[in-house]
């Protein structure tokens, strides 16, 4: 019998529904080992998950982008009911609805006391960082699923104030697991301030997300280039300029052509590694939005690149990109004295005030990306249509628990 349903990754271009066993609190057997843990996690919970969402991280997995094994569990934008708690879970209690942050966090390190909990010294042996379902991440179980573990609950877990509110706003609260956070941090780190000129790459979610993120923080103009005609749509749809990458023509005229000069003063990679070219039949060119936020932002800028680069990408233009090791420009950044901030957004930096805002009524984050509510055993479609480019944030919704 098994007690819980989650979304496995089968192999290029594929994912399937299948069950596994209800989760148990239990550290995965390579942390345990690795670090000399006990199996056993009584600072850990389980949640019933209400609502989790698909991801463009998750897609680089799925189209066979990354070492994930077949087999590998998926989701890590995860927001749930509590149903267990382990003895040492002081602060939280059964029935509270929490947002988990994708980063999976000891909350007792070095890199947790700073903050930095994109890169968690104790939560996975591969390298600094963590997050469920994910390569390379831990081993910790996915939760694009009906049930979830979450270790260091009292660290990692953030309650919402009131279980009706959180159901009402549901589907702005649950982009606070990743993408509103890392928009976020992607137009933070750039320095976006009041009256900024902005340009974003990428009009996914996360590229969405950064677009919102910076007109909260004040930008002047917002514009976000993409080559995918509605998600540029969907990003006019909330005040944003538009470039489409599919014109002919140079970014720094277009840019020039919308604020009057050809540099803004901050700019976000919401795109990654698997960046494509510009034109209309431009194939993929993995360092061209590195290249374009370089070329297109004033000196004494910096960078916000929360597009996700990987050491490993078995489907890699050459040998070169094979190995993270990409085409970039640095003598023009470094010219310009350029700052970049890279890596895992740290959710907890953000979360608990972009929740402020959602329960205010001051962010829309789910109108931004088009929140689109699915049951978990659509997921193999909400992943299709999510690669062929529409312009959704699928949210599962493995409970029935999001209200109509
Ligand atoms: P997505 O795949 O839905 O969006 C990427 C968009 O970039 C697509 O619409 C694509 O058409 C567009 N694009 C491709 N080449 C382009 C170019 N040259 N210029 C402009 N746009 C271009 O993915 P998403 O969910 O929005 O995520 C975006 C990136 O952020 C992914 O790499 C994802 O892995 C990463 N991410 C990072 C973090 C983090 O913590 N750093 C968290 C979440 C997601
Ligand atoms: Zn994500
Ligand atoms: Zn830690």
């Amino acid at each position: 019998m098994t007690g819980n349903h989650v979304v496995v990754y089968k192999g290029p271009g594929e994912v399937a529904v299948e069950g596994i066993d209800y989760p148990k609190l239990e550290l995965p057997q390579e942390v345990a080992e690795s670090f000399g843990l006990d199996k056993q996690a009584p600072h850990a919970a389980i949640l019933k998950i209400v609502t989790t969402n698909i991801c463009g991280s998750d897609q680089h997995m799925v189209r066979g982008r990354t070492t994930a094994p077949v087999g590998q569990t998926l989701g890590h934008e995860i927001t749930g009911e509590i149903v267990e708690t382990g003895n040492d879970v002081l602060f939280h209690k059964v029935g509270d609805i929490c947002s988990v942050p994708f980063n999976i966090a000891c909350g007792r390190c070095r890199m947790c006391a700073e903050g930095k909990t994109g890169i968690c010294l104790n939560v996975n042996p591969a390298r600094p960082g963590a997050a469920y379902g994910y390569v390379d991440m831990g081993g910790w179980i996915g939760g694009q699923a009906e049930y979830v573990m979450v270790p260091f609950a009292d660290f990692n877990l953030l309650r919402f104030p009131d279980r009706d509110q959180a159901l009402e706003k549901i589907l702005d609260l649950t982009m606070l697991s990743d993408i509103f956070p890392t928009g976020y941090h992607g137009a933070y780190t750039a320095g976006v301030t009041t009256g900024s000129t902005v340009y974003v790459a990428g009009a996914g979610p996360v590229g969405l997300a950064a677009a919102h993120a910076a007109q909260l923080l004040g930008a002047a103009v917002v514009i976000v280039g993409d080559l995918i005609p509605e998600r540029l749509e969907q990003a006019r749809s909330f005040g944003c300029e538009t470039v489409d990458l599919t014109k002919s023509g140079e970014l720094p005229d277009m840019i020039e052509d919308l604020v009057g000069e050809p540099v803004v003063d901050a700019a976000v990679d919401a795109v990654g590694f698997e960046a494509r070219g510009h034109g209309k039949d431009a194939g993929e060119q993995p360092a061209t939005v590195l290249n374009d936020v370089m070329t297109i932002t004033r000196a004494g800028a910096s960078l916000g690149i929360p597009g996700l680069y990987v050491t490993g990408d078995p489907g890699g233009v050459d040998d070169n990109a094979k190995i993270g090791q990409l085409g970039v420009r640095i003598g023009l950044g470094w010219a310009k004295s350029h700052r970049f901030t890279t890596g895992q957004c740290p959710v907890k930096q953000y979360n608990r005030l972009l929740m402020n805002l959602i329960l205010n009524d001051k962010a829309q984050i789910a109108k931004a990306v088009n929140a689109t509510k699915i049951k978990l055993d659509e997921a193999p479609n909400g992943y299709k249509d999510f690669d062929r480019g529409a312009a959704k944030k699928f949210v599962l919704d493995p409970h029935s628990m999001v209200p109509a």
